[in-house]
């Protein structure tokens, strides 16, 4: 008898997905979905200790590999575009997931300007790049699908430093830009804004918000209950928009935050600071 995990239909087999920060959190999750789905993956990070081993893990060098690439250098981002054609012979899906948060500085007057750029670098200049070489190999073959981790914080503001929530406001700027000039290539380009998860990157926040029993605290401040945000959901949100079943959704920011961007606080609670 298959079980239900080996029952389920295999929604990538044959594409050729390349994932930055896909060796933590979101991305790591999404590297094992789409690896069960039948996709060949490249991991694209600079955590080079973690990504092989999560290679070594899933598989073989036919399906899963991993390159150093640090997102913000186009010959890293243009490299890793051209070894998962040379090494799978296509690209068909371009995740451009890296992120960081930055300084926890929370007011505009006291921010580091250094930290600013270097969080757009990463967050929108990284992933704009992502999407550039992605484009490159996609327009020749006319199909394709790029995809973005935007945030909540690309709808709302929710007190946390400005650079982060302005570049996810970037991040679906550049999604609604890209994929007006790539539709006409049968390329469909969408972002994913998460609600809170306690990863690294979520840890990061820890100079701003109090992270003892963090996940608590995001449960609390949620507006779905019963609930709670993996990176995992991520992952099948990805895996929805990467897959032939969203064929015709191009420019969509997918929010997986139970409905969090439509709260609006009221007296009554003060949770807004446990969010990122
Ligand atoms: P994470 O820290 O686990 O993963 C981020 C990954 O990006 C890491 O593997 C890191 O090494 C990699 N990375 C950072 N800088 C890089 C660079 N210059 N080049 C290549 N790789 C780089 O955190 P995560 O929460 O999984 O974050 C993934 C994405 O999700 C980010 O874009 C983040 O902004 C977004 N996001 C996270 C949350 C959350 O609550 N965790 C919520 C909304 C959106």
């Amino acid at each position: 008898m298959m079980s239900a995990e080996s029952s389920v239909a295999k929604r990538l087999e044959g594409k050729v997905a390349l994932i930055t920060g896909g060796a933590s959190g979101i991305g790591e999750s999404t590297t094992r979905v789409f690896v069960k789905h039948g996709a060949k993956v490249l991991i694209a990070d600079i955590q080079d200790e973690l990504g092989h081993s999560l290679c070594k893990e899933l598989g073989s060098w036919e399906t899963i590999s991993y390159i150093h690439c640090d997102v913000t250098r186009e010959s890293d981002v243009q490299n890793a575009v051209d070894l998962a054609v040379s090494k799978y012979g296509k690209l068909d899906i371009m995740f451009n997931n890296a992120g960081i948060l930055g300084e926890p500085e929370l007011r505009a007057i006291a921010s580091n300007i250094e930290d600013f750029k270097r969080v757009y670098d990463v967050n929108v200049f990284g992933a704009f790049l992502g999407a550039k070489h992605a484009s490159r190999v996609m327009i020749p073959a006319k199909k394709g699908c790029i995809l973005f981790t935007a945030s909540m914080l690309s709808m709302i503001c929710t007190g946390l430093p400005h650079a982060y929530t302005t570049s996810k406001h970037a991040v679906v700027g550049l999604t609604k830009s890209l994929a007006v000039e790539l539709g006409e290539y049968g390329i469909r380009v969408n972002c994913i804004s998460p609600y809170a998860i306690v990863t690294p990157l979520f840890q990061g926040a820890s100079g701003i918000l109090d992270m003892q029993n963090g996940e608590e605290k995001i449960s609390a401040a949620a507006v779905l209950k019963g609930a709670i945000l993996e990176t995992n959901d991520v992952a099948h949100a990805a895996l929805f928009l990467a897959s032939d079943e969203a064929k015709y959704l191009n420019g969509v920011n997918l929010p997986v935050d139970g409905g969090y961007s439509l709260y609006k606080p009221t007296w009554k609670t003060g949770l807004k600071d446990y969010t990122p």
